[in-house]
């Protein structure tokens, strides 16, 4: 069950992302008829972007239990937005409820996005051009008055949110998310490679190449990597 403090904050992050994100952008393009946005917090896990073409309306959730999944380290390292946050060097890489929470109102806002100009294809939504809207998002200063806002309304709510940087994932954790023979992903766009891994180390994995890279050896920090699949 979430704590009224998720729920809570799950609100606000809904708030804020109306407040700053949409209607900065939506004042900035003029195209057909205004779509509207229902922005609300839901009660599971689920956090996503959808669009409604009958009602011409976009919706954007966030899950009371995502936001209590990005207070804890350990359920918190699962998620998408938390390697993105790492892998993408965003607020210099540093992980933290606030700086998650954060990512999180960009990450499905720059969703939103894609869908408007025609780049949200079905089975690969994390896609070039997802991450360029992304990366746009933080590089505007967007995301900082996201995450100000955030900081700001949680404080005068009263309402706990960390801003204390979480410690890389260490090699306990290495050893529960992979085992030898795991498939895995890493690097980005025209360099994304495939692997198995053959040895877990302290911070590293030892991946040996597939396809086009087989043969090959690398060593490579945990937080690049991504489980395709598990052998
Ligand atoms: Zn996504």
């Amino acid at each position: 069950m979430p704590e009224p403090n998720h729920k809570a904050l799950a609100h606000l992050m809904a708030g804020v992302t109306r407040s700053v994100l949409w209607e900065a952008w939506s004042e900035s393009t003029h195209q057909g008829p205004p779509a509207r946005l229902h922005c609300r917090a839901g009660r599971g896990r689920a956090t996503y972007h959808r669009f409604h073409p009958h009602s011409n309306r976009h919706e954007i959730v966030f899950g009371a239990l995502m936001v209590a999944d990005k207070q804890m380290p350990d359920r918190g390292e699962n998620w998408l937005s938390t390697r993105e946050v790492r892998r993408r060097a965003y607020w210099n890489g540093e992980v933290s409820t606030l700086n998650l929470l954060a990512h999180t109102c960009c990450h499905e806002f720059a969703h939103l996005q894609q869908h408007c100009i025609g780049q949200r294809h079905y089975g690969q939504v994390h896609n070039p051009a997802f991450y360029q809207l992304l990366d746009g998002l933080h590089a505007s200063g967007a995301a900082d008055e996201v995450r100000r806002q955030l900081e700001r309304q949680a404080r005068a709510q009263q309402l706990q949110i960390d801003a204390q940087p979480w410690p890389a994932p260490a090699a306990r954790t290495l050893q529960s998310l992979f085992q030898p023979g795991d498939h895995v992903r890493f690097g980005q766009g025209k360099h994304l490679k495939t692997g198995r891994i053959v040895k877990i180390n302290r911070r590293t994995c030892t991946v040996e190449g597939m396809g086009r890279i087989a043969g090959r050896r690398y060593r490579v920090p945990g937080p690049l990597l991504e489980k395709i699949s598990r052998q």
